[in-house]
C-alpha cells in the first residue's frame, strides 16, 4: 500500500518535505495542510540568504550537515537552467568583523572559496568611512527569492498529484483525533505555529525586519558581524537590506524608525543606498527554539489508544531556507528507517 502522509504547514520547510518525500516514496499519498500559503509565509519575508544564522549553534553538528545539502543543491541550481525560474544566483559574500582576530565560522569547511580578509580586501569591498572593520572572510553563497521558489516548487507538488488544503488546525491533538488519525505519517512543519500547535513551549519569536530595495549595481553580499545586525543581501531582483533582531516579540507591525536605521546604517557601507528606491518594507519572525531545531518521529495516541506517527521539523530560527534541503531528507530517512520497521501492535 501506498504511504498516506499528511504534511502541515507550506513555508519552506513544508514544501521541501514534501518535495523529498516524493523523491524516497513516488507513490506516496500527499496532503498539504496551512494556514498560509506563499506568498504570505514567514518563508516569503526571508532574504533566501544561504548562511546558518540565529539558530542554536549547539546542533553544529546537525546544522553542518543540513546546511551543506541545501548548499550543494543550491549552487547546482544556481548553474542550471532553472536559475532564472527559482531566483537563484550564486555571488559572493563578505563577512566583517570588528575583532583583530577573525572569528572563523563552525560551517567554514562546507562552503566554496572560503578565506580571511586583509584589511585591504576589507577597503576594496566597503566605503572607506568603515575603518571599524580589521578582519573577516569571504566565501561563495547563494540567494533565492522564496516568492518565485516555493510556487515553482508547489507546481511540481501538484503536477505530483499532491492535495493542497487551507486551513488552520488547532492542534495536533485535535488533529490525530479526527482525519489525522487516517494518515501513516504526519509531517509537522508549522514553524513558529509549532508554539501552539503541538504546543512546544521552547519555541519563540524573534522579530526582524527587512528593506527591499532597487540597487542593480550591488552584486556582492555583505554581512557585518557586530552588535548591530546590519546586511545587504543581492536576490536576482532586488536587493535586501536589514535586519533587526527583537527575541519574543510577538508583534509583525512595522517599526518605521527601525527601517531608518536600518538605511542609515547600510548607507555608511554603500553611500549609494541612501536614495535606492524601496520596493516593500517587511516585519517577519524567525521561529526560533531553546535547544534549535526538533527533527524527530513521535508516537502518538488517538481516540481508543490509536497510535499516530509524527515527524516534527519545526524550530529553523534565522535559518529555514538554509538547511530546508537537508531537514527534509532527514524526514524522507525517517520515514524509510520506520517503515522498514516490524510495524507496531496498532
Ligand atoms: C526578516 C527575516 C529574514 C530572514 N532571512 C533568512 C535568510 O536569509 N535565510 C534563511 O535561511 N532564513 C531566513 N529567515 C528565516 C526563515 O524565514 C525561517 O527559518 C523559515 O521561514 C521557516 O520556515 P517554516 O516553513 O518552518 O515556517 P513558515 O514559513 O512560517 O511556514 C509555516 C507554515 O505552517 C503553517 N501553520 C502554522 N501553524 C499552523 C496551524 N495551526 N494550522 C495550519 N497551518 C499552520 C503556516 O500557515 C505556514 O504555512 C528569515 C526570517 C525573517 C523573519
Amino acid at each position: 500500500m501506498p504511504l498516506k502522509i499528511a504534511v502541515i504547514g507550506a513555508g519552506i520547510i513544508g514544501i521541501t518535505s514534501a518535495c523529498r518525500i516524493l523523491d524516497f516514496f513516488p507513490d506516496a499519498s500527499i496532503t498539504i495542510y496551512a494556514e498560509t500559503f506563499s506568498p504570505d509565509t514567514t518563508s516569503d519575508v526571508s532574504a533566501g540568504f544561504w548562511e546558518p544564522y540565529c539558530i542554536s549553534p549547539e546542533q553544529a553538528g546537525p546544522i553542518i550537515k543540513w546546511g551543506k545539502e541545501t548548499y550543494d543543491i543550491m549552487l547546482k541550481e544556481s548553474l542550471s537552467e532553472n536559475a532564472d525560474k527559482f531566483g537563484i544566483q550564486a555571488l559572493s559574500t563578505y563577512v566583517l568583523q570588528d575583532t583583530e582576530k577573525p572569528k572563523v565560522p563552525y560551517w567554514s569547511d562546507i562552503v566554496r572559496q572560503f578565506r580571511l580578509l586583509n584589511k585591504e580586501d576589507i577597503f576594496s569591498i566597503v566605503n572607506e568611512s568603515n575603518q571599524n572593520f580589521k578582519s573577516g572572510f569571504s566565501y561563495l553563497t547563494t540567494t533565492v527569492v522564496v516568492k518565485k521558489y516555493i510556487p515553482e516548487l508547489t507546481k511540481k507538488l501538484k503536477d505530483k498529484g499532491v492535495n493542497f488544503i487551507s486551513c488552520k488546525i488547532n492542534t495536533l491533538q485535535e488533529f490525530i483525533n479526527g482525519n489525522g488519525s487516517t494518515y501513516d505519517y504526519i509531517i509537522n512543519c508549522t514553524g513558529l505555529g509549532a508554539r501552539n500547535f503541538v504546543p512546544d513551549s521552547n519555541v519563540y519569536p524573534v522579530k526582524g525586519q527587512v528593506l527591499r530595495v532597487k540597487a542593480p549595481w550591488i552584486k556582492q553580499c555583505i554581512m557585518l558581524d557586530t552588535n548591530e545586525v546590519t546586511y545587504i543581501l543581492p536576490l536576482s531582483d532586488v536587493v535586501v537590506i536589514g535586519g533587526t533582531q527583537q527575541p519574543n516579540n510577538y508583534s509583525l507591525n512595522k517599526d518605521e524608525t527601525e527601517f531608518e536605521n536600518i538605511i542609515n546604517r547600510c548607507s555608511k557601507i554603500y553611500p549609494s543606498l541612501r536614495h535606492a528606491e524601496i520596493v516593500s518594507t517587511h516585519a517577519g519572525l524567525r521561529p526560533c527554539r531553546e535547544g534549535g531545531v526538533r527533527l524527530e518521529l513521535e508516537v502518538l495516541n488517538g481516540v481508543n489508544n490509536k497510535k499516530t506517527k509524527v515527524i516534527h521539523n519545526y524550530g529553523h530560527g534565522g535559518s529555514g531556507v538554509t538547511i530546508s534541503w537537508g531537514c527534509a531528507t532527514n524526514v524522507a530517512e525517517l520515514i524509510e528507517k520506520d517503515s522498514k520497521c516490524p510495524k507496531p501492535k496498532l
